[in-house]
């Protein structure tokens, strides 16, 4: 088969803030295909939830979460190194991404009925065409049959620190660091001790640890994987 012709699928997994997002863009762009942030999904449902009741309980949430999944058509459209979030037509790009939005979304992710939706439409996005995806559960339970499954991580306190440059970069400097490492190390346990899918290495997946390397060196690594199965 050609190269032209071969269908890559790249599964990016791993905690949240070890560059999986800002590497699986670069890859998309340098592989031409698309970017699939799996993330943005879920934070989609529970900006959604939020929107319905503003600090909703337990059942709530998946009271919400069922009504809101009866009735959900959502667009990711990547442009220009960019993903943008259409649900239902409205663009929430920047609304997902609100700490509301980040502590939330944990919950709403372990609930049965909401994975099962969004895994469904993964596999979906995914068909017939070359894809990079990211999230938690690409490789264990998504797509088990990615040519190349990569597990990203780097260190919690090398994480939060990302994450804080990259918050000041955009001018938000309300949030210290001390406060963000244990947000993350929240979400963490969150998504590692889940019932349904956690966050896992899958046994055929790379590990890279990121915490010293740069991006550049992260992608080049993974461009390797893609080139030995094109
Ligand atoms: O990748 P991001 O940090 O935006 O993901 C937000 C949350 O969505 C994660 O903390 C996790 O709870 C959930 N998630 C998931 N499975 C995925 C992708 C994200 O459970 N495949």
């Amino acid at each position: 088969m050609s190269a032209v012709n071969t269908k890559i699928v790249v599964a990016i997994d791993g905690p949240a803030g070890a560059g999986k997002s800002t590497v699986a863009k670069i890859l998309a762009e340098k592989l031409h295909c698309t970017y699939i942030d799996t993330g943005a999904m879920y934070r989609a449902v529970a900006f959604e939830i939020l929107e319905k009741s503003k600090n909703p309980t337990e059942d709530e949430i998946e009271i919400q979460a069922q009504k809101i999944l009866e009735d959900f058509q959502i667009d990711l459209k990547f442009e220009n190194g960019m993903t943008r979030v259409f649900v239902n037509g409205r663009d929430i790009s920047e609304e997902i991404r609100t700490p509301r939005v980040s502590q939330l979304v944990p919950y709403v992710a372990s609930i049965d009925f909401v994975r099962e939706k969004l895994v469904d439409l993964q596999r979906k996005m995914s068909r017939n065409q070359s894809v990079v995806l990211d999230g938690r559960d690409i490789g264990t339970v998504v797509l088990p049959d990615a040519n190349v499954k990569i597990f990203l991580t780097a260190s919690i306190e090398e994480r939060a620190r990302r994450r804080f440059e990259e918050l000041k970069s955009k001018g938000i400097e309300s949030v210290d660091l001390e406060t963000l490492q244990r947000e993350i190390a929240a979400r963490d346990r969150a998504d590692i001790e889940r019932k349904i899918s956690p966050l896992r290495q899958a046994p055929d997946a790379i590990r890279i640890d990121s915490t010293n390397d740069r991006i550049d060196q992260v992608v080049a690594m993974i461009l390797e994987q893609c080139e030995l199965i094109r």
